[in-house]
């Protein structure tokens, strides 16, 4: 099985949630750019508050910032689960000449479920489980089962800017897709269906 992955899709497709299932399965770090980067922010650090303003409105943070942040990350591993990068071709340019990717996982979704998701999307600050109130919600209403805190809404995950999220999405994702594609190590899955379908999708795509 493939243990240099990337995952590809829109903003709300399932990617961290299948991600961090794959990472425990495989034993390998599941490495999000924008839980790093959401970390930076929390931090005060200058990455992070040079990146909070374009997080904000749902623009790319420069690849140069990103690049940054990951590089070393993914030069020592042996394995990895990708989420969030690469988002664009130059990012994709970029991580081929620190680590080989041996599969790209594109997960699809339409515009309509998309917008579904994000919008009942909330996150533990405490220890960033992911939940949905509609899919999978959790037992106490908005506070996380595992750490008891008050969850949250993104500051992205706002209908006037999830809008603006997939567009840029779909104007950068193309040459990226097709740089994998050539290489043959694109797989796409559809993200429509249960978390555990997905899965199962997942699974088949990166064996
Ligand atoms: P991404 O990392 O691609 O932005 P997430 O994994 O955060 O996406 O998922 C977006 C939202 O959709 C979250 O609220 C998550 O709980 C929910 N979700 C993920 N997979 C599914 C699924 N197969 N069916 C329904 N909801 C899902
Ligand atoms: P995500 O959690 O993947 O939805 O990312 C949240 C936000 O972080 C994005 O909307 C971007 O502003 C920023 N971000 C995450 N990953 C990247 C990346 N690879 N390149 C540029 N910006 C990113």
């Amino acid at each position: 099985m493939a243990r240099k992955i990337v995952f590809l899709g829109p903003p709300g497709a399932g990617k961290g949630t299948q991600a961090v299932r794959l990472a425990q399965e495989l034993s390998v770090p599941h490495i999000a750019t924008g839980d790093l980067l959401r970390s930076e922010v929390q931090s005060e650090t200058e990455l992070g508050m040079k990146a909070q303003g374009y997080m904000d409105r749902g623009e790319l943070v420069p690849d140069e910032l990103v690049v940054a942040m990951i590089r070393e990350r993914l030069q020592k591993a042996s394995g990895f689960v990708l989420d969030g990068f690469p988002r664009n071709l130059n990012q994709a340019q970029r991580l081929s000449s620190v680590t080989e990717v041996e599969r790209a996982v594109h997960l699809s979704l339409s515009r309509e479920e998309i917008v579904r998701r994000l919008s009942a999307r909330r996150l533990c600050p405490q220890c960033g489980h992911v939940y949905n109130l509609q899919a999978s919600p959790p037992q106490k209403n908005e506070i996380c089962d595992l750490c008891n805190t008050k969850l949250v809404q993104r500051n992205d995950d706002r209908p006037e800017v999830i809008g603006h999220r997939v567009d840029i999405y779909t104007r950068e994702i193309k040459p990226v897709l097709e740089f994998y594609q050539k290489q043959s190590v694109l797989r796409e899955v559809a993200a429509l269906g249960s978390v555990d379908s997905v899965y199962r999708a997942v699974k088949a795509a990166v064996n």
